[in-house]
């Protein structure tokens, strides 16, 4: 059958037979890559020892692995993925209507599960792994909460015990993210809390504070360490998490391969990096590869801007300093984005792989305000249908500016973006919106000193 390329549906989905069988691992593309992760007491690379007493086994090898560019998808991974993958690549032919653009708009739409994001491709491989290595359960820390959510459904899955430290402001702003985790079996216990030393430390040091991912993760890191049978999984940043995003390129592109179509933009929100990293992987390898060019750009929240206005250097990922130190663009592990954003986007770092490719000059970045992206997310919902999470939304905002552009200059752009979730449990945020009371924070230059002034000494 031939297609038609100016026919191109709504949503274009693959067969299960067309579904990726391996991941795709960027990092084997990059001439110069990203820089390791160091041990903070001596200041060496991590060995594959010293991580597997904090990660499971097989992760810390794919978390090492620069060279080997695919990596088979187990079985019982590929079969788990089905249960609610492909997620659509949906043309947005009514927002394109909407906007009066010459622009053709698509996006991939990874909300279409339980979790309600992308975080269950790496949740289910994460948890795979620790069962294969016999292990009890596995911690975790949440922000907004969609990662916790989706560890807890793939630990029900495999019969893992589950630990969720959840970032205080959001175990209080989204008590049924809560509830859906502790249906999954998981216990869910609000950060920074008096169950860890570092949380206690933390308390003592900032009293009443409202928490963050990085207090999170050290409290999940000390749990993990201290109780026999227990790794610790995180939901973005690293180099493995990217690998099993990179489900969500793969996909994408044999979607656009079928019917002839190249994206010239590329977006995504940019919290830790792992949504984008994997949308962004196949198409960046062929860049990488001298095979086609595409523009890329990461959107982070004005209020926590770690590419547009971090510093490049190594620095811890958790606020207690029990992780190792990673190469990536930073805000300081100190800085505490504020409590009044409202979406998952609120981690100091970035995944180091992006980190070296925007250093590089190979990607972008844009910084985008809270109140105006919740006016794209609007007008989007309203024409599109779908109620996206607060995070998309910034993608949502970006893609929505660049096709806005495509009416003044007359281009007919193909504007791909990644839409990572829905905002069901986001209620609140879109409350003070809906409302007039929300705001945007901006952090200023002073504060931003004060936090980078505190990064480790690295030779
Ligand atoms: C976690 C999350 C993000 C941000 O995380 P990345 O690792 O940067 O992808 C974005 N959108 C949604 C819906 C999320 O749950």
């Amino acid at each position: 059958m031939s297609i038609n390329k100016n026919e191109i549906p709504y949503k274009i989905y693959l067969t299960e037979e067309e579904l990726p069988k391996q991941w795709y691992n960027v990092r084997a593309d990059m001439k110069i890559k990203p820089a390791p992760l160091l041990n903070p007491g001596t200041g060496q690379p991590m060995t594959a020892e010293e991580l597997e007493a904090v990660f499971c086994k097989e992760l810390v090898k794919q978390e090492l692995d620069e060279d080997t560019p695919y990596i088979d998808i187990p079985q019982e991974i590929q079969d788990f993925y089905k249960m609610y993958r492909p997620s659509p690549l949906v043309r947005a032919y009514c927002l394109e209507k909407k906007l009066g653009t010459p622009a053709k708009i698509y996006y991939k739409f990874e909300g279409n599960n339980t979790s309600g994001s992308h975080k269950l491709n790496s949740a289910i491989a994460q948890a795979y792994y620790a069962k294969e290595q016999g292990l009890k359960g596995v911690t975790t820390e949440t922000g907004a909460g969609q990662w916790g959510t989706a560890l807890s459904m793939a630990s029900a899955y495999l019969g893992l015990d589950c630990k969720v430290y959840m970032v205080k402001v959001s175990y209080e702003q989204k008590p049924f993210r809560r509830e859906v985790m502790r249906t999954y079996g998981a216990s869910v216990t609000p950060s920074p809390s008096e169950t860890t030393n570092v949380g206690r430390e933390i308390l003592a040091k900032f009293p009443g504070t409202t928490g963050s991912l990085g207090c999170a993760i050290s409290e999940a890191v000390e749990d993990a360490v201290t109780h026999e049978g227990y790794r610790y999984v995180l939901g973005s940043v690293l180099n493995q998490v990217l690998l099993h995003q990179s489900v969500i390129g793969l996909e994408t592109k044999a979607a656009m391969d079928k019917y002839g179509i190249k994206p010239d933009v590329i977006i995504g929100c940019a919290g830790g990096g792992s949504n984008l990293g994997g949308l962004i992987s196949p198409f960046m390898g062929e860049k990488l590869r001298g095979e086609a060019d595409y523009q890329i750009i990461a959107v982070e929240p004005a209020s926590c801007p770690s590419f547009t206005r971090g510093t490049y250097a190594y620095d811890f990922c958790d606020t207690g300093h029990v992780c190792p130190l990673a190469k990536m663009y930073t805000l300081g592990s100190e800085f505490i984005p504020s409590p009044n954003h409202a979406g998952g986007l609120r981690f100091h770092g970035m995944s180091s792989t992006l980190s070296e490719l925007y250093h590089q000059g190979l990607m972008e970045a844009r910084a985008v305000e809270q109140t105006s992206v919740f006016e794209a997310v609007q007008e989007f919902a309203r024409v599109e249908g779908i109620l996206p999470a607060p995070e998309s939304g910034h993608a949502i905002k970006v893609a929505m500016d660049e096709a806005k552009k495509c009416i003044e200059t007359g281009e007919e752009k193909t504007i791909l973006f990644g839409l990572t979730g829905t905002g069901y449990f986001d209620m609140y945020a879109y409350g003070t919106y809906n409302d007039g009371t929300m705001s945007d924070y901006i952090p200023t230059d002073e504060e931003l000193a004060a936090s980078i002034a505190n990064l480790p000494k690295v030779k």
